[in-house]
């Protein structure tokens, strides 16, 4: 999450329908504009250049000091107020705190209890904040189970899963988290020196398949190949839809042996399955892999461990399909 909002640029959520006028306006063609089109800001241009801007809050100042200048009458805020506010319940969750300001282009929600009584009130910077911290708190504790590998990782890696976007034929993290998650594992396999492996599977005549058996065959089969590997690999092992009939099995804490002997069970065990394919040499759905792992200490990006990986696969295709080829990655490594 927190890596891919460093993928959201500004200039895709800037609203660009701003007011500006130029600095001799008067203060109340300015106060109209700004209570007439709901504007909680209004900027200042000289020749399209921003040179200053007017929020709420500098209007509270205006009014306060206006207020001083007339002491002999009475405002009272029964007259200005919106009303009825919207509230929220102190029981109602943040996600619905934020469908409701956003729904209603609201910044503050007066918070009440069971019995509609005031018991505090949230502002939408107080709204943002708990969402920063929800997602950094979710990286901290992938973070740790990561390192700590322990028990809890498979419910992390749930969590992570929910957040990020599935595929919806396979009902597996897609190409996008997939490229989230390599990151991330391979950015705290650098750090700490730690083992990791890749996998890339690729199922084998599979467009024979698809030609004689028809394209919603292909479909039921790939979900099938993907029940098997799933089952065949271990709980911290993490399957990726890489793209069309490609999958990217991700081994965290794993050297290359261990990922070899996890990927040929499950090579082993898509054969044993004996999903029909009669165009294919092995009569059977079959798969090859390319697996690559990087040794604690190395460089280079995460990318070129995919690229390793490919290259392995494209080796396991030309022995003749059906089969593992794997090497460690050749990164530079730290002197
Ligand atoms: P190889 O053994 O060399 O991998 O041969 P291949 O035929 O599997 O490889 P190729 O890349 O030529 O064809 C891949 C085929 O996978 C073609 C494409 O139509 C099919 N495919 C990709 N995604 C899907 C999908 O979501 N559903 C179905 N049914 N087919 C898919
Ligand atoms: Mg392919
Ligand atoms: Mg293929």
């Amino acid at each position: 999450m927190v890596l891919s909002m460093q993928h959201v640029y500004i200039h895709e959520l800037m609203s660009v329908s701003v007011k500006s006028v130029p600095a001799d306006a008067s203060l109340d063609e300015v106060v109209r504009m700004m209570h007439e089109h709901v504007y909680s800001c209004m900027v200042i241009t000289d020749d399209s250049r921003p040179v200053g801007i007017i929020t709420e809050r500098d209007m509270v100042k205006v009014l306060s000091e206006l207020l001083v200048m007339c002491p002999t009458r009475t405002f009272y805020v029964a007259d200005f107020m919106s009303s009825p506010p919207v509230c929220i319940n102190e029981d109602a969750t943040l996600y619905e705190a934020l469908v409701i300001t956003q729904a209603r282009n609201i910044r503050h929600l007066p918070v009440v209890n069971a019995r509609d009584e005031l018991v505090g009130v949230l502002s939408y910077a107080d709204m943002t904040r708990a969402h920063f911290n929800a997602i950094e708190k979710q990286r901290d504790i992938i973070e740790h189970h990561i390192r700590e590998r322990t028990r809890e990782l498979s419910e992390a890696n749930e969590e992570l899963k929910a957040l990020s976007l599935q595929d919806g034929l396979l009902g597996i993290g897609n190409r996008r988290s997939m490229e989230v998650d390599v990151q991330f594992t391979h950015i705290n396999a650098v750090r700490y020196k730690r083992p990791y492996a890749l996998a890339l599977l690729d199922i084998d005549y599979f467009k024979y398949y698809n030609d004689h058996y028809g394209h919603q065959a292909g479909d039921e089969a790939l979900k099938a190949v993907v029940k098997v590997v799933q089952k065949s690999v271990r709980s911290s092992d993490r399957l990726y839809r890489y793209g069309g009939e490609e999958l990217l099995l991700l081994l965290p804490e794993t050297p290359l042996q261990e990922a070899v002997t996890v990927c040929e069970r499950a090579t082993e065990q898509l054969f044993k399955e004996g999903l029909p394919h009669s165009k294919s040499p092995y009569a059977a759905v079959t798969c090859s892999t390319g697996i690559t792992a990087m040794v604690g200490g190395c460089e280079g990006d995460w990318e070129s461990m995919v690229a390793e990986a490919d290259k392995w696969l494209y080796q396991a295709k030309e022995q003749g399909r059906n089969r593992v080829c794997s090497g460690l990655a050749a990164l530079e490594k730290h002197t």
